[in-house]
Formats: structure tokens, sequence, C-alpha cells
């Protein structure tokens, strides 16, 4: 088929929700969307391409496209909905990806075109090549898992104002089997891993002096001989970094110094809870090793690691004595940041199949009902009532992101180490203190968005 133009792609990021009227968009979530990079990556040469932030700016609709790409997680479906539906009106073809879209593609698949299942590597290339030739097809299927040569083209993001840390990934997945986690139902409880070679080449051009470098891997630890190779080889970048990483790592003593040694600043852990039972049920009994949290945070202070934990309630041992000893153990503990969610049912995980044949499922698909709010408690959990778990989360993060714990916690001599990292510790917890209204019954979608969805034709 000949073009009088070149073919045109629109790659959208789309946000979880705006309330009508709403300024600004939660500032805690504005880093750069990785994923979008990547398939402009994978797009292939003599495409046109154009990239709109849903978070930052507005999408222009009406700007001649051939063809629009979106990356759908769960709590952006909804709006990744409404963003397909205004492009089908105008008769441009859609084409959805993500995770939501390998762990529910029967639902996406009625909002989109083309589907792409699993990682795209190998399909997008080939999609985007069906389309510019005029013989789309509705599936494409990733086998297995690819290997990861790409590198994110990051000129999409000139001009959009992200949060100021630079994102790098390494590996991809996990091998851990935690049963709330859409990252281990996604990979099938695998990891993989880009070269080393590429992970510095790419650092190389995107770090700016003075600026944290955040790799996103889901878990950097998985496997940790992997992790300790890749950290050698940062030594003498004298980076500064901060990752994800499983409470393995804490009891590995070579590990936790190559960490300090390659500028480890901070790593995220899921502690999720301290009730044993919880994390029996949760299938993350590996979280009690070798002491359990306690003695995993004195072993990363002692290599000047602070931690930002990550805790979820609604297991059935779970009662509000719970959540305020898990808040106490936090402040004790003298966190860096912390999180204190309910667990989310996510479509394709072995808790939404569980809590859905017990029939303690609130809402059939929480992410599209127009009822649901961003933090409502989307299942009935055992210990208490759906909305005072709601309730105690929320009540946990305002006591510890109030000013007097936040005083208190940064006198931990790990948070106020160095005035890099002591400046960061305030910044970082006012935005977190500031983000907590903001996110609270934040609806999915754009709550201005009129009209019903428009399915795709079959
Ligand atoms: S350790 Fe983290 S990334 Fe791995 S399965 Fe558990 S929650 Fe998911």
């Amino acid at each position: 088929m000949s073009r009088a133009r070149p073919f045109h792609l629109t790659l959208i990021h789309p946000c979880v929700g705006r309330r009508a009227g709403m300024k600004g968009y939660i500032r805690t979530w504005q880093m750069e969307p990785v994923p979008a990079a990547m398939l402009a990556a994978l797009t292939p040469p003599g495409v046109e391409k154009r990239f709109f932030d849903d978070r930052l700016e507005p999408i222009a609709y009406d700007a001649p496209t051939d063809l629009v790409a979106i990356s759908v997680e769960t709590y952006t479906a909804r709006r990744a909905y409404q963003i397909a539906s205004e492009y089908r009106r105008r008769g441009v073809p859609v084409v959805m990806g993500g995770f939501h879209a390998t762990l529910c593609p029967e639902e996406v698949g009625r909002y989109c075109e083309s589907l792409v299942i699993g990682e795209a590597e190998r399909t997008f290339p080939e999609l985007i090549d069906d389309y510019r030739h005029g013989r789309p097809q509705k599936v494409y299927r990733a086998e297995g898992r690819p290997a990861l040569t790409v590198t994110p083209d990051r000129s999409i993001f000139a001009g959009k104002r992200y949060l100021g840390i630079r994102l790098v990934e390494f590996a991809r997945g996990c091998r851990f089997k935690c049963d709330f986690c859409a990252i281990t139902a996604f990979f099938g409880a695998s990891q993989s891993h880009r070269p080393i070679e590429r992970v510095l080449e790419e650092l190389a051009r995107v770090r700016r002096r003075g600026q944290m470098v955040f790799f996103i891997d889901d878990n950097l630890v998985s496997n940790l001989a992997a992790a300790k190779a890749l950290m050698r080889a940062l030594i003498p970048l004298k980076l500064r970094w901060v990752s994800q990483a499983s409470i393995n790592v804490a009891f590995d003593e070579e590990a936790l110094e190559l960490m300090r040694r390659s500028g480890c600043q901070g790593v995220l852990v899921g502690f999720e809870s301290l009730e044993p039972a919880g994390l029996a049920e949760m299938n993350k009994r590996f979280n009690l090793m070798h002491g359990g949290p306690r003695q995993a945070l004195a072993n990363f202070r002692r290599h000047g690691i602070r931690i930002y934990g990550t805790f979820i309630f609604g297991y059935d041992a779970d009662t509000a004595a719970t959540i305020d000893a898990t808040v106490r153990f936090a402040q004790e503990e003298g966190l860096y940041i912390a999180a204190f969610n309910h667990i989310t049912p996510f479509p394709g995980t072995p808790l939404e199949a569980r809590l859905r044949e017990a029939g303690r499922l609130r809402f059939e698909r929480w992410w599209l009902d127009d009822a649901y709010r961003y933090n409502m408690v989307p299942f009935h959990p055992k210990g208490m009532s759906a909305e005072a778990l709601e309730h105690h989360c929320v009540q946990a993060r305002r006591r510890f992101y109030a000013w007097r714990s936040i005083l208190a916690r940064g006198r931990q001599r790990v948070n106020r180490a160095t005035l890099y990292m002591m400046a960061n510790f305030v910044a970082i917890n006012a935005l977190h203190q500031w983000d907590i209204e903001g996110r609270n019954g934040l609806p999915l979608g754009d709550a201005t968005f009129r009209g019903e969805l428009l399915e795709a034709a079959s």
C-alpha cells in the first residue's frame, strides 16, 4: 500500500483517574513511563511517533494519526478505554498491551482493535508492520520470554516535566510467587536480565549530575548472582541509586557490601505483614527468614541503606490492632518512607481467584465499576468491614506522614547520614504527606468523560 505521508503512531500513557476540575496530578506518580519509551524504541524506522502522557497534558485527539498504542494496567484500564473510545469515534484503530491486557485479555480485547499479550519485544514491530501494510490481526501473542536487548527511546519525553529521577531497567520479573502479585503472574515466576554492558551504556547516556538512578526492576535481587554482577560493574561509576528488593538480600553480607560500594542509597522492601499467619496466606513466609524484618532492617542500616517499607492489610488474621502495630513498627524502625495499603485483588492472581471463589469480591470488576474509587477496599475482609479497613489504611498513612513522625524518623542515623539524603528525606516525606488526600477517593478514569465506552468491532 503506497502512502502520501509516513505512517503515524500515537503512543499514550493513561492516567489512573481525574476529578472534575482537578488541577495538576498526583506528583509522586509522575515518573517517566518507561514502557512507552520501550514501545517507541520498538517502532520500526520510517514511522512518525508522537507521545501523550495523560497525567501531564491534554491529548490532541484530532491530530492526524494512523494508529494509537496504549499500555494498560488494571488501575488505568477504565481511562485507557475512555481514550480508546475517543479515537474510535474518530475512526482511528487502537492497540493495547501491558499487564492488564495479558492478565485480562477477554475484557481488554473488547476495547481495542489489536491486543498484545505478553512482552512486546518481538510482537510490537510485527504489529506495526501489519498495520502499515493493511493486514492487522486481532491478537499478537508473545511466545516465551524475549531477550532484553532494546534500549528505551527517551526522545518522546522531551519537554515533559517528570520527577527528577532517572529510571533504568536491569531485570524484569521475579522468581517468587506471592499470591497477590500481578508481576509474578504476568512473568510466570521467572526473571530475565538485560546485558550489563547495555545497562552501562544507557546509564552513560541518561545520567545527570546529582540525579538519583532508580533501577525499576520488580525485584533487583531475585537472582542474587546477577544482581551482584551488576553492582560490581556499577562501582566505578560512583552512582547514587535506589531499587526494589526482596528481604533475602539483607542476609547476604557480600550483596550488602556491594550495594553500599556501588552507591545504593535505599531499596523498597515488601515486608507486607508482620503476622506469620498473613505471610503464610500470601505465600511470603520467606520474609521471616533469619530473624525477619527487624534483623533485616538492622543489617540494611549497618550498610547505610535506607528503606521504603511497604505493608498490605486485609488478610484473614488482620485487625485494626495489626495495622496499629505495623505503623508503630515502621516508626520505631525509622523507615525512610512507607506505604500502608489494603490488598488488591488484581485479575489473574491467585488472590483474586480465591476471593472470587469464596464470593468475597464486592464488585464484579472493581477497576471498571462506576462506584469504585481509589483506596476503596474491593473485597470483604474477615477481621473487619471493608470500610473499616479503608479507614485504618488512610489513618496509618496520616500517622506515618504527620510532621511529628517525620521528624522522629529523621533522627534515625541512616536517614540523616548525608546532606543529600537528608534533604531528600524531607522532600519525599512532604510529597507523600501531600499526596495522601489527593489520592484518596480519586475516581478511576476521567470523571468528565461523557458517553458510553465504545467497543471495537468484533
Ligand atoms: S517478591 Fe515482590 S515482585 Fe516477587 S512475587 Fe513477591 S511481591 Fe511480586
